[in-house]
């Protein structure tokens, strides 16, 4: 059976050590904040080389917690990608912020800095940029727009965890260690995923940090002392552990994504009906998901036609965020060409750490065999 993440392979690569973890943690009793969530959390720092990582519950609620520690205020505007996962958007919605949803890059998805420039007013506070399906945003241009305009900017990592950019004068640097704040997301499917929920929030700011730790535990700066009103977000010791295993071999993860990718590449290369992804040439492609766009021909058809054949394909994301009736009244009634032209033509095939060139032959075939 061919699936469109193959957790369960990876799982048994690395069963016994997964296992051994998980029973010490168990047998440790130490099941909330224990050392596991200790140990993880100062290798995540020292994997992304920064100074503060705040482990959490979810990717959403990392985003959640930022946008409470940078203390944005109900009325203040983000920019936020149109195409995009609901969580970004979610969060400021349920905080009271506006969110301003602009189109994105035909090639790489990802928020272009035209885009934000044009967005910005008086009300802006921050931007948040998606590294979307595993591919860093520009960040250079749009790092510089927000400085010259004071905004912060809290990049949305949970698809992109191992990917890198580099800057024009050679520095490279890990996605969610180039803003103000990072937010990443430790999903099961995702590049770094643990075997429930989990998140974590990346600074290089101290003082932001302890906020964040603060807003994350209820608002208290001292036992029983509350000085802030805050959540109850936390990463559990067992996923901890289950993270600490699976964060030696990340690298590993992604060079194996990447491979995988090249191969699809190469097999679509003949083929002028399908976009294969375009890879920045500043920016290492993790490949939290391979996305075609259909050029030539109906997506919704290969789809059926991939689903007959026991080929599973996603479409990430078959609807603009300002079109979900959630987000009805953040819309201002202009559609978004790029955007919309996206969510019509994507289709994102299967993608993880255990794909072999049969596997991918297979896939591969169904898709050409739609084309014929
Ligand atoms: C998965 C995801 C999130 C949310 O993460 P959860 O851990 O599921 O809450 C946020 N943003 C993006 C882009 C995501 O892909």
């Amino acid at each position: 059976m061919i699936r469109m993440v193959d957790l369960k392979t990876q799982y048994e690569n690395i069963r016994e050590e997964i296992d051994r973890a998980v029973l010490d943690v168990i047998a440790s009793t130490d099941y909330i904040n224990g050392l596991a969530v200790k140990t993880f959390q100062a290798e995540l720092e020292a994997y992304h080389n920064i100074d503060h990582v705040i482990p959490c519950a979810n990717g959403t609620d990392a985003l959640q917690i930022a946008m409470m520690a940078l203390d944005l205020k109900p009325g203040d505007e983000i920019i936020v990608p149109a195409f995009t996962y609901v969580a970004t958007a979610e969060v400021m919605a349920l905080l009271g912020l506006t969110p301003i949803m602009v189109d994105v890059d035909p090639d790489t998805f990802n928020l272009p800095v035209e885009q934000v420039e044009a967005a910005i007013t008086p009300r802006t506070r921050a931007i948040v940029p998606v590294h979307l399906f595993g591919q860093s945003v520009d960040m250079e241009p749009l790092l510089q727009l927000a400085q010259q305009h004071h905004l912060f900017v809290i990049e949305d990592n949970a698809q992109a965890i191992g990917a890198s950019y580099e800057f024009s004068n050679g520095t490279r640097k890990k996605t969610g260690a180039m803003g103000h704040v990072g937010c990443t997301s430790f999903f099961p499917s995702k590049n770094l995923g643990c075997y429930g929920d989990g998140g974590a929030i990346t600074t290089y700011d101290a003082d932001l940090a302890q906020r964040l730790r603060m807003v994350a535990n209820h608002g208290q700066n001292k036992q029983y002392h509350h000085a802030i009103v805050g959540v109850n977000s936390r990463l559990d010791s067992i996923q901890a552990a289950i993270l600490s295993v699976k964060l030696k071999r990340l690298d590993a993860y992604c060079a194996a994504r990447r491979q995988a990718a090249d191969y699809y590449d190469a097999a679509f290369a003949d083929m002028p009906q399908l976009k294969t992804p375009v890879r920045a040439a500043n920016s290492s492609h993790v490949f939290h998901q391979y996305t075609l766009v259909v050029q030539d021909g109906d997506r919704d058809a290969l789809r059926q036609h991939l689903t007959d054949r026991q080929i599973p394909a996603m479409i990430y994301y078959p609807i603009p965020l300002y079109k979900q009736k959630a987000f009805e009244k953040y819309w201002s009634g202009a559609e978004l060409p790029v955007t919309e032209a996206l969510c019509r033509t994507v289709i994102s095939l299967p993608m993880h750490t255990e794909l072999t060139p049969a596997i991918q032959d297979r896939i591969v075939g169904a898709v050409r065999d739609y084309f014929k």
